[in-house]
């Protein structure tokens, strides 16, 4: 591997191409890849000079929804080799703050509406670059004094290559994404230039799409690009496919299904919830000329693959199991074939190793026995921003990660993930993996979704409780759902409370915020 080979060199293989790079799926303009290469040139020489001096090792921020700028001002600064860290638009001031102080980043990208939730500093401001044409009459007008520039403007610099840039390699931090926090508080995870290019790659070939020049694929991308999933996915589109991405700054199914048609979408990364949605939806919905759905961030039930491949028979499904700690992909079903082997998450990743390890003595298991999952790839993080202590207790010092997933791995290499191990219900010795009951309560015909929790109670620890969206018009009892569940379950996993919501809350990689129902459930004690 060439050692100097970073993000921004794979795009500049595409710098003269005509192709359309990016579509801004709400004015439907166009950036072709040499467009795309001219304003990523133009805003890292504008980025690198005062007033933002922008240099190798410095971060940068990116507060904003899905956006076609989004891409340019990622690949800018990481081709100066600075490390670009991005915050979800959705958590409040406080939490954006404290990722703030975490990363300290030198400059901000975001958006007019979401100014407010960046931090002053009493020390030095953030200097700040809106992610949004400078004259957009639909937007109020802003007077912060923090706001230095547009993207707009910094892309329409003149390239300077003369500008000597930081030489940058593989092995330099590209990225600090920070974990979605599910099971704990949010961890900065650090990934290099290396990891990024080895899991466009890894998509590239698990999913077959094609990269040949004039680009044939057309990706959307609706999954949040401040997370692992949506970064990965424009940059398997524009790094490695050549492909053309059509950008969704929010999620709302008819807008979607208009771009799948309008732009003759051909592959469509998403997470489950919008799966459901689609497979809800009375009747087939057009899909012009999609081939490819991929499913990840959270489990896919078996009834979900099956009501989607009755639905939309000419859509090959596949999955993607991974971390934010794994730049993504650890395995992933490839075909329709593999994904029939229902409840498994696939096969491993090309240059992965994987073992099952016995979370208490720490000893390797044989096929088919239930442990933690430890992988070791290319793509496995550096370790988490300024925290030894949580990267010795996650990554040992020869380079496993060990992912806090219990799994296990069948006899032709097929992964199933059973639960998250900080999930276990511990009902007195014993443990409950309550997504193993989630699984069994959405075969029952009158659920449409659930959620299973620990409810703590003195004499026995914690004992499963299950949250549960009723089919339309059903009147499911919560002595039928537990009956449901006890006649399948050995007794020690047996649901012994029920309440009936009308929706699951789920964060954007589509996992179950059992944090949230833990708090509903135990405020009324
Ligand atoms: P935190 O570590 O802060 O609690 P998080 O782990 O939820 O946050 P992510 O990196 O977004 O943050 O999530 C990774 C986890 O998502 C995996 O460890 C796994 O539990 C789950 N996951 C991802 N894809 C799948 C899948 N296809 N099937 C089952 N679980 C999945």
């Amino acid at each position: 591997a060439d050692p100097d080979l970073d993000v921004v060199t794979f795009l500049a293989t595409r710098r003269h191409s005509g192709v359309v790079a990016l579509v801004d799926a709400a004015t439907g303009r166009r950036t072709t890849f040499a467009e795309l290469w001219r304003a990523v040139a133009g805003a890292a020489t504008a980025l690198s000079a005062p007033p933002f001096s922008l240099r190798k090792g410095h971060v940068a921020l990116i507060l904003s929804p899905n956006s076609v700028h989004f891409p340019v001002a990622a690949l800018a600064a990481m081709s100066l080799g600075a490390v670009v860290t991005t915050a979800n638009p959705l958590n409040t001031a406080a939490e954006i703050a404290k990722q703030v102080a975490d990363a300290c980043p030198v400059l901000a990208f975001t958006t007019r509406d979401l100014l407010p939730k960046l931090p002053r500093s009493a020390q030095a401001d953030l200097k700040i670059i809106l992610l949004e044409p400078a004259h957009d009459h639909r937007l109020p007008t802003t007077t912060d004094p923090r706001i230095i520039a547009t993207i707009d403007e910094i892309s329409a610099t003149t390239p300077n290559p003369s500008r000597r840039r930081d030489r940058v390699t593989q092995d330099d931090q590209a990225t600090l994404l920070y974990s979605s926090g599910t099971t704990g508080p949010s961890k900065g995870v650090v990934a290099t230039h290396r990891s990024l290019i080895a899991m466009v790659q890894i998509v590239m070939t698990r999913f077959r799409l094609d990269d040949s020049a004039g680009a044939t694929e057309t990706f959307l991308c609706t999954v949040p690009m401040f997370h692992v999933y949506g970064l990965v996915a424009f940059a398997t589109g524009l790094l490695g496919c050549g492909a053309t991405v059509v950008v969704l700054s929010k999620f709302e199914l008819p807008e979607m299904l208009r771009c799948i048609t309008a732009y003759g979408v051909t592959y469509l990364p998403l997470v489950p919830p919008i799966l459901v949605a689609m497979v809800a939806h009375p009747k087939p919905l057009p899909l012009g000329q999609l081939r490819k759905v991929l499913s990840g961030g959270a489990p896919l039930s078996k009834e979900l693959i099956e009501g989607f491949r009755d639905k939309y028979p000419r859509v090959e499904i596949l999955q993607g199991y991974g971390l934010t700690e794994s730049t993504a992909i650890g395995a992933s079903t490839d075909s329709a074939e593999e994904s029939r082997r229902y409840g498994t998450a696939g096969l491993l990743s090309p240059n992965t190793e994987a073992k099952i390890v016995d979370p208490d003595s720490g000893e390797a298991l044989p096929v088919n026995r239930t442990g933690e999952l430890w992988i070791r790839g290319p793509y496995v993080m550096k370790g988490y921003f300024k925290n030894a202590e949580a990267t010795q207790s996650t990554v040992t010092p020869d380079g496993w990660l060990k992912t806090g997933d219990l799994c296990y791995i069948d006899e032709d290499g097929y992964l199933f993930v059973v639960d998250r191990l900080k999930e276990l219900i511990k009902y007195k010795g014993y443990q409950v993996p309550p997504a193993e009951l989630e699984a069994l309560l959405l075969t029952h015909p009158d659920v449409t979704d659930v959620a299973v929790i620990p409810f703590p109670d003195r004499e026995v620890g914690q004992f499963p409780m299950a949250y549960v969206v009723r089919k339309k018009g059903s009147n499911l009892s919560a002595a039928e759902v537990m009956e449901f569940v006890a006649k399948q379950v050995a007794p020690y996993k047996k649901v012994r409370k029920v309440a009936f919501v009308t929706d699951i809350p789920k964060n954007a990689s589509g996992k179950i915020l059992r944090k949230d129902l833990i708090k509903l459930a135990t405020s009324k004690l």
